[in-house]
């Protein structure tokens, strides 16, 4: 600054720096980057205000409590000025070399005004540069955000009486506008990288970082446009593992997130240019494959099967997961993403269920859904309804051939199709939260029909079949209790089927509720015995009262060496257990007899009778005792 006389020249400093101000001001609203603002600012300083000097230093809180030049402008380009303060080294601890006026305001927050180079014992160490550059005096003006110093602005003129008070009053208020500008674009970027975060978030899966679903359709839609235009087939590829459920609660989360990620490593580490996969779902990836027709995709999923079947090291156990692929192709099935991802999900449910590597999509597993579907629909009403009917089927004491007992089997005769497959309709029922409702009608129908039984002088317990999920509801206990107490019900009345393979899902959890309703003094029968892998150390700790052998052992027994061999030792295994066997599934003499000369307690099968509407079982029962059915048991 040019020194002037007396008020003249305090005006006119005055103005200068008010112009400093405005020009600062506008700098601010410009600066998208905190480097830029902090040279715009320094430059704005020196040119608009007329100043030697300005810099901008930021105080650090390492062990040296370094004070580095974050940006400077110079009045005069001269190349000593510049290296000079290119090599500046500052440090605002409370040190010899920290008295000067940046230190100094750091220090105590506050400006500190019109420090003399010539005088300042504080600025002894860089007297003698100033001399020679013509610096005179220097103010410090102290940045705050939020209650913190985090660094300063200094402002160095040649005029000795530089800094007066309006001036420093002025300049003050540029510092603080600064600070405010910093703070500004900080919290800028902050919220900007936490929109880049939110928006990643919504186009990448958490867990393995492959992208999600919603990225995998719109690649997709592009991919669909671009085989369209050039006349190209794509592949989408859906891989998903088998029985993940399983493995996760057996390895607990923590392993089974390990496993999903290093599978998702693996698939993008095979991708080629212009594939791309993605995570859509628990341990289920989305593979696009351009270029590539039906036959390719094929033997791809074959080979990413069989790579991925083979065992991986997770926290300390080998492990092998069965894993299976769908395919869906453009343009042969369709050519819109959405389908084309679910139509892929549709084979690879295939593949699941026929227990093959991979399945190519057709329409008629479309269909097939479709009508499962429709049949779900069907079924949810016909449960409010109460249209499904309890058939039973009477069990036999093969030695006395008296009736020991019955049991409930549920039946839908659905308004258009006819009688479903009752397997088919449990297991929609299971997979559709439709199992509960079931399961409460079933027992209703049972413990009222097993009254009715009483009240006309029929001594016999019907069992009712559970779903491996009425082990899960925490109501079915109350819902029994209520039912006994409704129908004044004794326990030896009715009894519980389980399978064995229901038990297996969720061993621990079963044996919990098994105990449960055991409390209730009811008997338990394991039921599809010997299909399900229980363990003999499991089987024994089970409090039941008897064991079913499944009906593919007994069916196949009068031709099956093998089978008769599995059945003569389950039926050992029972009675060393001390648990009643039964027989399922007797249709012919040969087994009846087989099964008699095995000390096999009960038989229940169409040789005796079929299941029938649980009504009829008093008449049947009446006519068996006369003699007067016409069967072949003598
Ligand atoms: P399950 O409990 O093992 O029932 C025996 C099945 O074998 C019944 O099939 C019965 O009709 C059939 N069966 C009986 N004797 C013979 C025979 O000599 N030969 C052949 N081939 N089959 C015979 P259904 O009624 O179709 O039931 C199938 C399965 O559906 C049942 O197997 C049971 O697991 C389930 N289920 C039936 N009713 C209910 C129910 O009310 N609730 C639940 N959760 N499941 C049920
Ligand atoms: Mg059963
Ligand atoms: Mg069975």
């Amino acid at each position: 600054m040019n020194p002037g006389s007396g008020t003249e020249n305090e005006l006119s400093r005055v103005n200068q720096a008010l112009r400093t101000l405005s020009a600062g001001n506008r700098t601010l609203l410009r600066a998208a980057q905190e480097r830029d603002l902090l040279h715009g600012m320094c430059r704005v300083i020196v040119n608009e205000g007329g100043y030697r000097l300005a810099y901008v230093a930021y105080a650090q809180h390492d062990e040296q409590k370094s004070l580095p030049i974050m940006a400077y402008a110079i009045q005069r380009d001269i190349p000593e000025e510049r290296d000079f303060f290119d090599h500046l080294q500052l440090t605002w601890a409370d040190v010899e070399l920290g008295q000067h006026a940046p230190a100094i305001a750091v220090r105590s927050g506050e400006p500190c005004i019109g420090r003399s180079l010539l005088t300042d014992p504080g600025l002894a160490p860089w007297r003698e540069v100033a001399i020679r550059l013509e610096y005179s005096s220097l103010s410090a003006f102290p940045l705050h955000i939020e209650d913190d110093t985090m660094g300063v602005l200094l402002i160095a003129d040649s005029d000795p009486d530089a800094f007066d008070e309006a001036e420093v009053k002025l300049l003050g208020e540029l510092a603080d506008d600064l600070a405010y500008g910093i703070n500004n674009l900080r919290s800028r970027i902050k919220r900007h990288e936490a929109e880049e975060r939110i928006a990643h978030m919504a186009l990448y899966d958490p867990l393995t970082e492959l992208p999600n679903r919603t990225l995998f359709r719109s690649r997709l839609q592009s991919a669909i446009a671009d085989g369209r235009q050039k006349h190209r087939p794509l592949a989408v590829l859906l891989l998903g593992a088998m029985h993940f459920h399983e493995i996760s609660d057996t390895l607990g989360y923590q392993q089974a997130d390990l496993l999903t990620c290093s599978f998702a490593h693996q698939l993008e580490s095979r991708l080629r240019e212009g594939q791309f996969a993605a995570c859509v779902g628990e341990a289920e990836f989305a593979l696009l494959y351009p270029d590539m027709d039906v036959s390719l995709a094929v033997r791809t999923a074959h080979e990413l099967v069989r790579e991925f079947s083979s065992p991986v090291e997770v926290g300390g156990l080998s492990i092998s997961v069965g894993l299976c692929a769908g395919i869906a192709a453009f343009p042969g099935h369709g050519a819109d993403a959405d389908a084309l991802i679910r139509r892929a999900r549709m084979a690879m449910f295939e593949a699941k269920r026929r227990g093959s590597d991979s399945a190519v999509f057709t329409p008629e597993l479309e269909q097939q859904r479709t009508n499962r579907l429709a049949l779900m629909i069907d079924l949810r009403r016909a449960i409010e309804q109460k249209a499904l009917m309890l058939y039973c089927q009477p069990k036999i004491d093969l030695a006395t051939k008296r009736i020991r007992g019955a049991e409930g089997l549920v039946r839908w005769q659905h308004p258009s199709q006819g009688m479903i497959p009752t397997e088919e309709f449990v297991r929609i029922a299971e997979t559709s939260g439709l199992i509960t409702p079931l399961t409460y009608h079933v027992l209703e129908a049972a413990f009222q029909q097993i009254y009715a039984w009483h009240d006309s002088g029929l001594d016999q317990p019907l069992s009712v079949n559970l779903s491996a999920r009425d082990l899960r509801d925490p109501a079915l206990i109350d819902k029994l209790k209520n039912l006994f107490s409704t129908w004044g019900t004794a326990p030896e009345w009715i009894q519980f089927e389980l399978t064995e393979s229901a038990l297996m899902e969720d061993p621990v959890g079963a044996l919990d509720a098994i105990h449960r309703i055991k409390a209730l003094g009811v008997e338990l029968f394991i039921d599809d015995f010997g299909i399900g892998y229980s363990s003999l150390s499991y089987l024994h700790k089970l409090p039941v009262d008897a064991i079913k052998i499944d009906q593919s052992f007994v069916i196949a027994m009068p031709d099956s060496a093998v089978s008769a061999a599995i059945v003569e030792s389950t039926i050992e295994l029972g009675h060393r257990l001390d648990l009643e066997v039964v027989a399922e599934g007797v249709e012919t003499e040969s087994a009846w007899n087989q099964l008699v000369a095995l000390g096999c307690d009960t038989g229940q099968g169409y040789y005796m009778a079929k299941p029938m509407p649980a009504d009829q079982l008093r008449d049947w029962q009446m006519q068996y005792d006369a003699g007067i059915v016409t069967y072949r048991i003598h």
